[in-house]
């Protein structure tokens, strides 16, 4: 374990779906956690569910305005890690561009400079971002489907693209906000190395049980357990893509902050290539009373991605772990779930 081990780290959107396991994974290691969150109200839920003496919150109300993140982080000098997790995740924004792609940008920039005037002790910071910044499916005259993409690949999706719509918006926001957070690296030169995440389609479990108790929160979690939503002559909704388990997730940023040699990567975070009609044959295996419910997967459909596929050894290589396999992590979900259904 590196000399980090024990310090505090400081973390962004810290009541969202990966934050949680992050915050969960790193207090079990022993790590002190300060989280920021938009309100009052959600950091005293969020304090609730954790329930642990070595965290604690901070209330940044935007991403991206003037000065936001200085009081946060004079306030704790005892922090040597960021990790910036928050991020716009909303895919019918009406103002894709305002509402989406400016505040990533602006917000890592924002937090970055902040960092360097009010927290020179900060030594590591870990970016999520997106296998979105990597390649993108859905682009007006470009066919991304296909790959394999690696660390090495960036989507070719331009800020004009990415204005058309919400989901578009949300791809061009990862993309340049990842790439806004190595130019300033590169640039300005800061006390902190970097390291980026970029998740595929993360799955799995709730951090804490009270979350799976409220419902699967607005999430792409969501959608494995709205699959059960389905009737027997429903079609399967199309996707094949690859997926990550969100314990895998949270794991890579724990990683990506303590491993000397993960300082200067990116890194995937994905498993495996899997698709709906895939999870819906684990679901009927495993959970038979959904059998005569659910409609009948056609499993020739693994062979159509409609996703990018990627692929993740340097990821693995460096990071030096396994990734949960997608059937694993569905059962885990839904067992969670059915518990308080
Ligand atoms: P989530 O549950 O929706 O959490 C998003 C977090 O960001 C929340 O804390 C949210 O705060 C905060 N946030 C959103 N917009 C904000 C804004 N304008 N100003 C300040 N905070 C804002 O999403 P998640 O799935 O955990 O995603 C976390 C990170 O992983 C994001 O960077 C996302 O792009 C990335 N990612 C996720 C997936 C996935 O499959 N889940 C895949 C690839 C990448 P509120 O709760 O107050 O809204």
């Amino acid at each position: 374990m590196s000399s980090t081990n024990k310090t505090t780290i400081f973390i962004t959107g810290a009541n969202g779906y990966i934050a949680k396991h992050i915050i969960k994974q790193a207090l079990e290691a022993g790590y002190g956690v300060v989280g920021t969150v938009r309100s009052t109200e959600k950091g005293d839920a969020l304090a609730k569910l954790v329930k642990n003496s070595k965290f604690s919150y901070e209330v940044v109300k935007s991403l991206d305005h003037k000065g936001v993140y200085d009081q946060p982080l004079k306030n704790h000098p005892e922090v040597t890690v960021l990790l910036h997790t928050a991020s716009p995740v909303d895919f019918s924004a009406k103002d894709p561009l305002n509402e989406t792609i400016i505040p990533a940008i602006e917000g890592v920039k924002e937090l970055f400079d902040s960092v360097k005037a009010n927290a020179p002790q900060i030594k590591r910071v870990v970016l999520t971002t997106s296998i979105a910044a990597i390649a993108i499916a859905v682009l007006k005259g470009i066919n991304a489907v296909g790959g394999p993409y690696t660390e090495s690949d960036w989507s070719p999706i331009t800020i004009e693209e990415g204005s058309e719509d919400g989901y578009k918006a949300y791809c061009a926001s990862k993309k340049f906000e990842e790439l806004a957070a190595w130019k300033y690296v590169e640039e300005e030169k800061p006390n902190f190395t970097l390291a980026t995440v970029a998740p595929a389609y993360a799955i799995g479990p709730q951090a804490f049980e009270e979350d799976a108790a409220a419902g699967i929160q607005a999430s792409t979690s969501s959608s494995i357990a709205g699959l059960l939503k389905l009737g027997k002559s429903d079609e399967i909704p199309v996707f094949v893509g690859d997926m990550v388990d969100v314990r895998d997730v949270a794991k890579c940023h724990i990683l990506a902050f303590e491993l000397d040699s993960a300082q200067g990567e990116r890194f995937i975070a994905a498993s495996e290539c899997f698709s709906n009609h895939q999870a819906i044959e684990v679901i009927t295996k495993v959970f038979p009373q959904y059998k005569d419910l659910l409609p009948t997967p056609d499993l020739d459909e693994r062979e159509k991605p409609t996703a990018p596929i990627f692929q993740n050894e340097r990821t693995r290589k460096i990071l030096g772990f396994e990734f949960i396999k997608p059937e694993v992590s569905i059962v885990d979900q839904l067992n969670q779930l059915f518990k308080y259904k």
